[in-house]
This record gives C-alpha cells, structure tokens and sequence, in this order.
C-alpha cells in the first residue's frame, strides 16, 4: 500500500515560526533523508529543490544500464528495512513483487531506482519542486538560518522569491558536470556535437548519424556510452575511437572486502586520519569508484567479439593512456584533437565529427550558496569547509544551528561519500544528531575489516551503555 500523504502544513514561508529543517536538493541522498524524517512528529522539515520534477541523470539512463549497488541501497532499508519507504513497498504498491522476486535481480535498472525515487516523490510531503535555493545567512538576531528561494515557473524564469527561517540546514547538492580545462574549446562550438556524457541521451540521434564519434573518458559513463554507441553503429563502419586517460580500461574493485570501504566503519576510520594522509588515499582509491563495472567490460568485449564472426575488425580504436592536450575546430562542422600517449611519449592529431566528454563530475561547490556563512565556516588546510564526523560543517561555536553536508565531503569523509549504498545510514545519522535522540539506532559495527590498529571509539548514543573497548595487544 502507498503510504497515505500526511496533510502538509498551510503555514506559508514567511511565518515567524523557524522550521526544524531545511534541506537544499533532492536527489536520491537529500530523499533519502526525507523519507526517513518523515514519521518523526518533532522534525519540521521541508526540502526546495530546483528542477521541476525529481529526475536523476536523465542523460544516462541508458537502456539496461544497472545500478552499481544492490536494491537494499534505497533511500531507507539500511537504516529502516520496515519504512514504507522502501525499494520494495514501491514493487507491492505497483503489485509487482512476485515478478522481481522471480527475476532475481539484485542490481536494478537506473530507470527503475528512478521510478521508485519519483514514487516516493510523489508520496512524500514536504517536498518543493521549482524551487531554487539562492543563499543560506545566519542571523544571530534571531539564531536561525535564513533560506532565501525563488520558485521557477515552468520555463525555468523566476516567478516568486521567498524567504524560509530554520534551526537546521542540508545540503544535498550532488554534482556537477566537469571538463577539464584543455577540452573546455569544444563545449558550445557551433557546428559540432561535442556533449557531456550527462547529456548523452538528449543527442543520441545526432551522435548515432554522425561520420566519426570519439567519447573522451574511461569511467562507467564512457564506457556504457561507447557500448551503446557500438551496438547501434552498423558492423564494418563503427568509426568509433574511445579514449582514456588511464593506463587501462580498468575494472572497478568490486571483491567482497574491496566493498567494505563504502561501509560506516570505513568512513569513520577516514574520517580520523590526518588531512595529507586522506588526501593521498583519495586519488589512490580511484579504482573503488572511478573503474568500470566487469559486467559493462564484458558486454563491450562481447560485442566486439561477435562482430569478427564473420571475419574483419570492427572499426573502433580503444586506447587507454592518452591525454587529450588541445582540441579545436577545423573546417566548419570538425573536431581536431591533439593527443599524447603517456607512456610512449609519441603525438598525434585525430579528426573526428562528433565528441562525448565522458570527463565525470565534480561536487558542486558549497561556496556560492554559502557565501553569506562565510565568516563562521571553519576550514582546512586547503581552505575546504571542515566536517564532521556527524557530517555538519564545521562553524564558530556562536552559531547554534547546525548546517549538515550529503555527497560534499570526498576530501572528509572518503570514497563512500556519493555511494547510495551509505545514503540511508548518514540520513539517519544526521537526524540521530539533529534530535538529540535515536530514532535510528545504528549498528557499531558494520564491516569484517577492522580499519586501523585503534579504532575510533564508537559514540555512545543517550540512553545506551557503553561497551569497554578492548584495546589491541601489542606485537601484531
Ligand atoms: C550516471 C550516474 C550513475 C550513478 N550510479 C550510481 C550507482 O549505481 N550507485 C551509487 O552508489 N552511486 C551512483 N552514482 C553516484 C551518486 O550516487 C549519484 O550521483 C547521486 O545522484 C548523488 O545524489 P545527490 O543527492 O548527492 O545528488 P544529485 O542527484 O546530483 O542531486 C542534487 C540535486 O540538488 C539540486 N540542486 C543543486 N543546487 C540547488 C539549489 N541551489 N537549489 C535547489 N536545488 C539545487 C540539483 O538540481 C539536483 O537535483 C551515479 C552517478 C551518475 C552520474
């Protein structure tokens, strides 16, 4: 059964009265949130996101792309399996669940995690679509936050500006689209596609018609990109080249220990290094998130493989180690690409028509919408805002409201920082700290890997007996 909509409240925004909450984005981490808020009577909250509808990563939910987690990584079941929240009321609620329970799929497909987030959308109050957050202050006057939005008409112009008070923010931003600088020429050429990956679908068309498509990045964009483009394009004239800059079209770490790093253990372990020493392990780490998922390898290989049944090569160069070093029009409707192999040291130039920038993406910055905070924000040695292990910024102790950060602390929190499969447990840990209570008691242990000779103490939550920590005997 959907769960019944609680009315919504008719105050309007500029009541006097602050809000428990202010949440700032939906995508799947700031829902997650809300989801969980929602049965808990004390926590006023409302979330303003911009677009006009939940929609999540409209440009690549490529057909039969998956997930890279499993189910259980909804907005709510790792923290509360018995929300009506869950991946699976959704199934029943579209009287679906015998079908998945015979499919036995485990990863679903990105187009079915967004019906179901929309789902939840649909049902779950407070929730302001068309809504753009502008600026987050604190007023010391009154000790809240002050929100300022403009709610977007359908066009995307602004129609109203607001104003919001509350005791507590989050920001559940995401990312944004990143193009490195030496390919920055080609975004808005007239004449050429050249795309975002995060626009790919928008311009399938163009790029299936078009002579020659180069897709610029090894990561799972690129690669489930270059396996639709191949599968469309007929046999013998694919003219396709896919580019990466890593030494290899690597797989991305998905052994069963590997996986313990998106796990709340980790991240806290992280969390209590040295700020040189989490900076170095970030770029390290690139394989445990940035890699290709094996089964997207496999189905690449695969289709190259049977397009030589009939003898021939399919006509498609896959080179990994290469830099892009400059890229520029030529003639009216080219794209040049000036390139170097990293290890070989040796130049070329490619000309091709059409290019995707599967170049990834970046968090997008805090700073603008918190420019009015920044003289209470603490940073680090790098001028980064500081977080919490209860993901709160850092702020001057006169500050009484708390301001909570979702997928903004790679450089704090580590590699799970964007993983779905974390969303449910830091949403409740965030309301475990925004109340003062539990409502979500969360396990202190959740991965066989013990990170660390010493182990951060695990918090002892109100109202729960401490357990004695057994330190660990010297000599191991
Ligand atoms: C194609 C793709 C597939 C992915 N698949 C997986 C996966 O399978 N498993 C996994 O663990 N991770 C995956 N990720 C990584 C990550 O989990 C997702 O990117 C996820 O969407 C992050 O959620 P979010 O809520 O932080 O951000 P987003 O989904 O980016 O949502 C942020 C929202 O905030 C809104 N917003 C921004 N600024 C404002 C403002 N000023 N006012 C109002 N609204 C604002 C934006 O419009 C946006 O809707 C994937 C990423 C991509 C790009």
């Amino acid at each position: 059964m959907t769960p019944a909509p609680a009315p919504d409240d008719s105050r309007t925004e500029r009541t006097a009265a602050p809000r428990d909450l202010v949440g700032v984005g939906i995508g799947p981490l700031n829902l997650s949130l809300a989801a969980l808020a929602h049965p808990l009577t004390e926590v006023d909250a409302v979330f303003y996101e911009q677009r006009p509808a939940f929609d999540w990563h409209p440009g690549l939910l490529i057909e039969d792309a998956t997930l890279q987690v499993p189910f259980l990584a909804d907005l709510v079941t790792l923290a509360d399996p018995a929300s009506p929240w869950t991946f699976l009321n959704y199934l029943k609620s579209r009287e679906r669940l015998f079908p998945f329970y015979f499919a036995e799929r485990f990863h679903i497909r990105r187009a079915e995690y967004d019906a179901y987030c929309r789902w939840v959308c649909e049902n779950l109050p407070g929730l302001r679509f068309a809504h753009q957050v502008d600026a987050v202050r604190w007023n010391p006057e009154r000790d809240v936050f002050e929100v300022d939005h403009t709610q977007l008409d359908a066009d995307g112009e602004a129609e109203a500006l607001g104003r919001t008070y509350t005791r507590n923010v989050v920001l559940g931003i995401g990312s944004e689209p990143h193009v490195p600088d030496p390919l920055r020429p080609l975004v808005d050429l007239p004449g050429v596609p050249v795309v975002h990956a995060a626009d790919y679908l928008h311009h399938r068309e163009t790029f299936l018609a078009a002579g020659h498509v180069t897709v610029i990045g090894a990561g799972q964009s690129g690669a489930e990109i270059f396996l639709d483009l191949l599968k469309a394009r007929p046999a013998g004239r694919e003219r396709l080249h896919w580019l990466g800059r890593t030494e290899a079209f690597a797989p991305m770490e998905y052994s069963k220990l590997g996986l313990e790093h998106f796990t709340p253990d980790y991240t806290r372990y992280f969390h209590a290094l040295a700020e040189p020493v989490r900076d170095a392990l970030v770029s390290a780490q690139w394989q445990l998130h940035k890699g290709i998922d094996a089964a997207t390898l496999a189905a690449i290989h695969d289709e190259l493989y049977r397009r030589t049944l009939h003898g021939g090569w399919p006509d498609a160069v896959l080179t990994p180690g290469v830099r892009v070093r400059t890229a520029g029009r030529i003639a009216a409707t080219k794209v040049e690409l000036h390139l170097e192999h990293v290890q070989q040291g040796t130049r070329t130039r490619l000309t091709t028509d059409a290019v995707v920038l599967a170049t990834g993406y970046r968090e997008r910055p805090l700073d603008r919408i918190l420019a009015g905070l920044d003289p209470y924000l603490r940073r680090d040695s790098r001028g980064r805002p500081r977080v919490d292990d209860d993901f709160r910024l850092v702020l001057d102790p006169s500050v009484t409201g708390a301001v909570y950060v979702q997928n903004a602390g790679l450089h704090s929190h580590g590699v799970g920082t964007p993983d779905l499969g974390l969303a449910a447990w830091r949403g409740a840990t965030i309301l475990n700290a925004l109340t003062g209570k539990e409502p979500y008691p969360l396990p202190d242990r959740t991965a066989f890997t013990t990170f660390g000779l010493e182990q951060p103490q695990p918090r002892i939550p109100a109202g729960r007996c401490p357990k004695a920590l057994t330190p660990l005997a010297d000599g191991i």
